[in-house]
């Protein structure tokens, strides 16, 4: 039987206690920090310091792992599709190579102590193809969040989707066209079982127009719903969209919100939908969330890294530097560690192996999975601690196996 001890993260608080497990799972959770004995038959903790449960990076784009930035830019210039520089290198790039990079990500993710990480994933099923081969074999998991090739309804594909993906992972209500493709049109009015005369004429109607366009964005989240997916989408990142629009879509998972209003905010909470924030890609951008609104609002919120090409893999560093922004924010370090150690097994708990919480010690309790990260305590206050800057080195165990001790309790899928 091995033991680690420490504080340990419940998910609300950290309390004092020992877990004992062997060959991946618990057999015990006992209350109070193994002292050192000079008895040798009292077996020494592998680990002391903060125990908590796998981090979770709530939202991700690891396709651009192999883009190199080479100076600043606005969002248009730097990801948006067509013709940001994002998409530009990824046409040009080999896709070995685009993968080999997107699978260095995943290692930093695991050697961080990242169990899950919600990855909008592009280029329909090309780039869950991408995905599914870059982490192959890695006990980080991606919830993987696709999208169709584009921005159409197309019920085969969608098919094909969801067969391989967590669910939608939509860029934002906006970028769905103003004008909608004759694809839309003509699949919306195939739907109808129209001629092909009227459809023509179909296409020249502007109200049928619109209500093909709008069609085609709930349509897909309407496929997703109803093959028991999830639903996620940026809002209002770089202006501000309808709030009721996007509840339309019934969301499971919002990321942004930097141009939402009070009311916006207000309306989320009120939905129960969990909102992932970037704050240092908003800043890289030149903006930032009302995060103090947000919180006050009562929404759930969640952390996640955004594009490795702009903020690399730390999930570390994004709640130090998210902890920076504590005099306007008014958030804890206990607030932040929950955004990344709790929130999101309890909001979004899509299964994937996740740990459930329930009992005193939260995720950890008789017959778990031995899924944990030991971080030394560098301050009193473990909290404090977490959202000061951790490394690599701070990390005394990982569970996930990446530089870590143990590396076969992992699962793999649902
Ligand atoms: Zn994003």
């Amino acid at each position: 039987m091995h033991q680690v001890s420490g504080v340990i993260f419940t998910g609300e608080e950290f309390i004092e206690g020992t877990i004992h497990f062997k060959d991946g799972i618990i057999h015990e959770v006992s209350n109070g920090i193994t002292k050192d004995s000079k008895d040798t038959k009292t077996e020494v903790p592998m680990a002391r310091g903060i125990i908590l449960p796998p981090m979770v990076n709530a939202h991700t784009h690891i396709g651009d792992s192999v883009v190199k930035l080479n100076g600043r830019g606005t969002l248009d210039e730097l990801v948006a599709p067509p013709n940001g520089l994002k998409h530009r290198v990824l046409r040009e790039t080999p896709e070995e190579d685009i993968i080999s990079a997107m699978t260095r990500t995943v290692q930093d993710f695991q050697a961080q102590g990242i169990g899950w990480f919600y990855d909008f994933r592009e280029q329909g099923l090309a780039g869950i193809r991408q995905i599914e081969k870059a982490t192959a074999g890695a006990t980080t998991r991606p919830i993987i969040l696709g999208r169709p090739s584009d921005t159409g309804y197309d019920q085969e594909e969608m098919d094909a989707l969801m067969m391989r993906s967590a669910g939608v992972g939509l860029s934002s209500i906006s970028d769905w066209p103003q004008t909608p493709t004759r694809k839309n049109v003509l699949k919306h009015s195939r739907k109808r079982k129209v001629s092909e005369d009227s459809r023509k004429g179909e296409v020249q109607d502007n109200s049928r127009i619109e209500n093909a366009q709008a069609n085609a964005i709930n349509e897909v989240a309407s496929h997703a719903r109803t093959s028991g997916k999830m639903v996620a989408l940026h809002a209002s990142e770089q202006h501000r969209e309808d709030i009721l629009q996007i509840m339309n879509l019934e969301p499971d998972l919002i990321v942004h919100m930097v141009h939402a209003t009070p009311e916006d905010m207000r309306i989320c909470a009120d939905r129960s939908v969990p909102v992932a924030i970037c704050p240092r890609t908003n800043t890289f951008f030149g903006t930032i969330p009302d995060i103090a609104e947000m919180r006050k609002a009562g929404i759930t919120l969640l952390l996640g890294t955004d594009n490795v090409m702009i903020n690399g893999t730390s999930l570390w560093e994004e709640m130090r530097f998210l902890n920076g922004l504590a005099p306007s924010t008014g958030l804890s370090p206990v607030d932040i560690v929950k955004m990344v150690f709790s929130n999101p097994y309890k909001a979004l708990s899509p299964g994937y192996g996740m740990p459930r919480f329930k009992g005193r010690f939260g995720s950890f309790y008789h017959g778990a999975r031995a899924d944990f990260i030991v971080v030394s305590r560098k301050t009193t206050d473990p909290a404090l601690t977490l959202v000061s800057g951790i490394s690599r080195a701070d990390l005394t165990f990982n569970s996930l196996g990446y530089d870590g001790e143990e590396t076969n309790n992992r699962r793999n899928s649902k």
